[in-house]
């Protein structure tokens, strides 16, 4: 698999470079090779290399579908432009699309030319199996299936409506003046991590030793990552499945770099934290987004300027009236804690919206439904 990895790097790498050269010719001249002209050169190449076709044809042509993909995306504006796969930093993904030909047992995967892996399967998989993608996650591999299932559409819901905002250091906030903390994942594995990194940092360069310890690392990383992706899974899911609309606010990218309307305490959001916050916070909001849609709700973004010195009992507006956690208006005297004054802001905009568009007749959450296929993702670790 390791070997496969690094061929479909190297094909990655190369359909990459002929459609850079493509793009750069003079603008009468230029050439865009699609996904279906890359794989017809597929066969020819493949003759001539034996470590590339040793990799299931198939699998080498969904790289080259991902990689127009990532083209299409990039020429919609929706992504940057896809980059070269350097060994060690990017992952690749072993795509079997084709649902005929791979096959999974009680605790067996069986994959073209692999034969039978033995993975845990631990849980059922509903729906029709559609694609199976072995994936290497540092020292492990993982097997992600692909299910379709037929669901009828779901019955579009607008109530309860809440809106959450996310506060100072790894809380969430919502206007029904629940608080929710987020555990400190990484900062309760600093030390941990700290003394593997120095252990790296004394071993010989490249040395199979410094190899050992550099993967204790990697996998101190993972557990953190995946402990806090379950944590927003959890939260998500309590979240959708009790509301039918939630209000986050919009995640403007002009907003996140040049620091901070409204005085929300930028010094607190500084540095690497924030970064990891601002991941974090959307990855949530997806997570919100995708779960609100399989059970008829919606997820509505909502401008969040001055929400933070803002007051939700008088609308005044006041820098003062904030000092860290607590919310103290000063013109009314409104007392509440600050995240949950700001969410509470956020709720009062959408309902003044609201409001607005019924009588102007528009409809303000995007309509739910029409969604007839569900697709379900299952990972499994394959030993
Ligand atoms: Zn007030």
């Amino acid at each position: 698999m390791l070997r496969w990895e690094c061929a479909l790097r190297f094909l990655w790498n190369i359909a990459h470079e002929q459609r850079l050269s493509g793009y750069a010719r003079l603008t009468g001249e230029r050439k865009f090779p699609s996904a279906f002209d890359q794989i017809n050169e597929l066969t020819e190449l493949r003759k001539e290399l034996d470590w590339l076709s040793d990799v299931p044809r198939n699998v080498c042509a969904q790289l080259l579908v991902e990689l127009d993909k990532a083209w299409q995306y990039c020429f919609s504006r929706l992504k940057n432009a896809p980059k070269w796969k350097r060994k060690g930093r990017d992952q690749i993904s072993l795509i079997e699309s084709h649902c005929k030909v791979w096959r999974f047992g009680d605790s067996v995967i069986r994959f073209p030319k692999l034969g039978d892996l033995r993975a845990v399967i631990h849980r059922p998989c509903e729906g029709r199996p559609k694609t199976c993608t072995l994936k290497r996650d540092g020292d492990q591999w993982f097997a992600t299936i692909v299910c379709e299932i037929d669901v009828a559409d779901p019955i579009s819901r607008v109530e309860p409506i809440v809106a959450i905002d996310r506060g100072v250091v790894n809380t969430v906030a919502d206007s029904d003046g629940n608080i929710v903390r987020s555990p400190r994942f990484l900062e309760n594995s600093l030390r941990q991590l700290s003394r593997m990194q120095r252990a790296v940092a004394r071993k010989q360069k490249g040395s199979k030793n410094q190899e050992k310890y550099k993967i204790r690392v990697m996998r101190i990383y993972r557990s953190v990552r995946r402990r806090r992706e379950h944590f927003l899974h959890v939260l998500s899911h309590d979240y959708a499945k009790s509301h039918g609309v939630i209000i986050v606010e919009d995640l403007n990218i002009r907003n996140m770099v040049h620091g901070v309307s409204g005085g929300r305490n930028s010094n607190q959001k500084s540095g690497l934290n924030r970064g990891i916050l601002d991941a974090g916070w959307g990855k949530f909001a997806n997570m919100l987004d995708y779960k609100l849609r399989w059970s008829g709700g919606a997820l509505v973004k909502e401008e969040s300027s001055y929400s933070s010195v803002t007051c939700s009992s008088c609308q005044n507006i006041d820098k003062r009236s904030r000092s860290h956690q607590s919310f103290i208006c000063t013109s009314c005297g409104y007392q509440d804690h600050a995240d949950v004054n700001a969410a509470r802001i956020l709720k009062q905009r959408y309902e003044h919206r609201a409001n607005r568009s019924v009588l102007l007749g528009e409809e303000l959450v995007p309509e739910a439904g029409r969604r007839t296929k569900k697709k379900i993702t299952n990972h499994f670790t394959v030993i």
